[in-house]
């Protein structure tokens, strides 16, 4: 493709805040990051380009958390636990422990984060970071208001995508060896279920949900053959969150994408929603109230950091020095395509060559948040440094807990040491500290 030509824009613009800690992104990961660093009595400007915070928890619909732990031990203790405990009693996650009204959960954040202290800006875009030799030392933003930047000694990544660690220079992997990313879900949330009604049928008929979607293929509901359908969680007596349907060749780094993509999805959970309706039991009186506002994004940048964690990590239960904390999810790697022989070998990665018995799991070492070349940055998240096979395991929310709640407390400690590095927080203090702020850190 022809390049395209370019114009220089320049501008001198207010630098509005001068904090401790910056964070960009407020979803799972931004969150705990900037409580956990304001609890420690830091400083903390925190932006969000949405309305509210959760990123794909709220905004995105996604409908459930995945598992907090290993069935013996809570692993996304501390911020984790305390954030679905307070979702709980605020009546906001439905008939599952694990449930999530987007509506409740935007309030318990809301809350945490004005409790805690943290400076925050809704519709507030990170567009750039300015940086001498590896050290950030602003955050450009834009907003309404115009173009400012605010100073800060640390600065921590929980856009998901990696955004301000590649800003600043991060060097980064996307997708397979051949660039393909997991699809994303434009997830949704439906009303007028009969529960009752499909239990009792799923009960009569066990396994039906596979022959009846060869059925709809046969009959062209679909315009994919996608044999992927996590389906639709009860959240409430007729309420359901739906996580239905592929959007095939997604790119959250790339808009053009992401456009096509919501239009397609909207038009897609209708064909979700024909199939529900006259192939299944209980759906028939269903009806959509709302699309996600953000596109639901598996996958995109893994910024490269000082430790790369690994498929053999997490065949081997690894136990590290430094390690902020452990998780358990199996490696979760929706396929590219809608092909069946990739499905098969999802289900089989999925349900038992990459799932962990009871009690297991692995460790995620300090330094899969510290990107490489870069003093005082820290990733969280779905970006922090891994291959793709662990991505599929710690990009889930729990997961996203753990490690901003460590990197939260490391960048308190980094302001603590001084320096601001973040290569000079000490390992130990920063795990008693984690311990004491109730995360799971085992060991001495
Ligand atoms: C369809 C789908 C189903 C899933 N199912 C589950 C599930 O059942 N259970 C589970 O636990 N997990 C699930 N996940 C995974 C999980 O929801 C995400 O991986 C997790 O939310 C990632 O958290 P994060 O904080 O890293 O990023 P996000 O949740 O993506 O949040 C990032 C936030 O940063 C903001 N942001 C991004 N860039 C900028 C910028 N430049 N400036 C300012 N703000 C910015 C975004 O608006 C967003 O709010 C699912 C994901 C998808 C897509």
């Amino acid at each position: 493709m022809k390049p395209a030509p370019t114009v220089e824009f320049s501008k001198q613009i207010d630098v509005r805040h001068e904090v401790d800690v910056f964070v960009a992104g407020g979803g799972p990961a931004g969150v705990t990051a900037a409580v956990a660093a304001a609890r420690l009595g830091k400083s903390v400007f925190l932006v969000e380009a949405q309305g509210a915070f959760g990123g794909m928890g709220t905004l995105g619909l996604v409908p459930v958390f995945m598992t907090f732990g290993d069935g013996v031990r809570t692993l996304a203790a501390g911020l984790g636990a305390e954030i679905r405990e307070r979702l709980a009693a605020a009546g906001g996650t439905g008939p599952s422990p694990n449930g999530i009204l987007p509506e409740v959960l935007k309030r318990v954040y809301d809350e945490m984060i004005e409790e805690a202290g943290v400076v925050f800006r809704f519709y507030t875009n990170l567009i750039g970071t300015i940086q001498t030799e590896g050290r950030v030392r602003m955050a450009v933003l834009a907003a309404k208001s115009g173009i400012y930047a605010v100073r800060a000694r640390v600065f921590v990544d929980g856009t998901g995508d990696g955004d301000l660690a590649v800003m600043a220079g991060a060097s980064f992997e996307k997708g397979d060896p051949d660039g393909n990313l997991m699809p994303g879900t434009l997830c949704s949330q439906w009303k007028g279920i009969d529960w009752e009604r499909y239990a009792q049928w799923r009960r009569r008929h066990p396994g039906s949900q596979g022959s009846e979607l060869q059925r709809a293929f046969e009959n062209d509901v679909f315009t994919q053959k996608d044999l992927h359908l996590p389906g639709i969680f009860r959240l409430g007596a007729d309420l359901g969150g739906g996580n239905i349907g592929h959007l095939y060749g997604i790119d959250n780094t790339d808009e053009a994408t992401v456009t096509r993509a919501m239009v397609f999805g909207r038009k897609l959970v209708l064909e979700y929603e024909k199939y529900y309706k006259d192939y299944l039991r209980g759906f028939e009186q269903m009806t959509l109230t709302q699309t996600g506002a953000l596109p639901g994004i598996r996958e995109t940048r893994r910024i490269m950091g000082d430790y790369v964690l690994t498929l053999e990590d997490f065949r081997d239960r690894a136990v590290f020095p430094d390690e902020i904390g452990r998780y358990c999810y199996p490696v979760d790697i929706h396929p590219s395509r809608p092909d069946p022989t990739a499905y098969a070998k999802f289900e089989r990665e999925f349900t038992k060559d990459l799932r962990y018995a009871p009690g297991e799991s692995y460790g995620v070492p300090y330094r899969t948040l510290t990107p490489r070349d870069l003093e005082n940055v820290l990733v969280a998240g779905r970006c922090i440094s891994c291959d793709r096979y662990v991505q599929g395991s710690i990009r889930v929310m729990p997961g996203c807990f753990i490690t901003g709640q460590a990197a939260g407390t490391a960048a308190a400690l980094a302001v603590d040491a001084g320096s601001a590095r973040t290569r000079d927080v000490d390992v130990a203090t920063l795990r008693n500290t984690l311990r004491e702020a109730g995360a799971y850190i085992p060991g001495q």
